[in-house]
């Protein structure tokens, strides 16, 4: 292994380390990580490689990217695309979802080290993978809606990675962010320590927004998208505030490799 300083940063707490993060370790030189953080030079920040781009050719070839047919609205996979059974039956309040990856390795162990090692050089580099999955978007939402954090969270964290996101998203895409006009008012515990069942109530009355939204088609910047409760408990805000329209832009969705028996939200 060449350094440990990867290692550390993805997992404080020694979760989750196995064979892969030892892969992901071995293959950040501390030249590649410094490179990442402090000059322009773009070398290839899984191998280290020379790249123009964030990542090389063949990592860009071996990330997760969702490439195969799913629901429009949560990207449940579903034969030829269509709506799942679970969306049809409760539609979210939710119009659509675009994640650029599958939640697994490596986008889980950068997306990680973004959280929780405050490691801000790796947001651009996601927010990019999301740009570039909207591509051939035919549609451009009135307005950013970065998934809020609650203030004690926040306070605890010193950002909010999907604000990180959709700095960069804006920037790029010329969309404004609403800033301070949603707010997470409850202080929940991770939905990911949740058993399923437990987190639409664990959600519930969240978030509060006082932003009129009248017609406007606003677009949800988070990192990660589990269950959709979440996005969903959102989306219902921003609906009573007269939104008309919602996408989820994510980076990278859970998908049922790891939850074959559990339904989509
Ligand atoms: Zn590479
Ligand atoms: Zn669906």
């Amino acid at each position: 292994m060449k350094t440990g300083l990867f290692l550390q940063a993805v997992f404080p707490d020694d979760q989750g380390f196995d064979s892969r993060c030892q892969f992901f370790c071995s293959s950040i030189s501390p030249q590649g990580l410094n490179n990442m953080l402090f000059s322009n030079q773009k070398n290839c920040i899984l191998c280290d490689s020379t790249s123009t781009e964030d990542f090389c050719k063949p990592c860009t070839a071996h990330l997760p990217w969702l490439l195969q047919q799913h629901c429009p609205v949560c990207l449940w996979p579903t034969p030829d695309g269509q709506i799942c059974g679970a969306c049809l039956q409760k539609p979210p309040a939710y119009t659509r979802t675009v994640a650029a990856l599958s939640y697994t390795f490596p986008v889980d162990a950068l997306i990680q080290a973004l959280k929780y090692q405050a490691n801000l050089a790796i947001a651009p580099i996601l927010a990019r993978l999301i740009i570039k999955k909207l591509h051939d978007t035919p549609y451009k939402p009135d307005l950013l809606v970065p998934m809020p954090l609650h203030p004690a969270r926040l306070r605890e964290r010193g950002f909010n990675q999907a604000m990180e996101l959709s700095r960069v998203i804006s920037r790029q895409m010329n969309i404004p962010i609403l800033t301070n006009g949603c707010q997470r008012t409850k202080n929940t515990p991770p939905q990911a320590r949740l058993p399923w069942k437990a987190r639409r109530s664990n959600i519930r009355n969240a978030f509060e927004c006082t932003m009129t939204l009248s017609g406007k088609h606003v677009a949800i910047v988070d990192d990660v998208m589990t269950t959709g409760t979440t996005l969903n408990e959102l989306a219902i805000i921003l609906r009573r505030q007269g939104a008309a329209e919602i996408s989820n832009w994510i980076v990278a969705r859970t998908l049922p490799e790891t939850n074959l028996l559990d339904s989509p939200h």
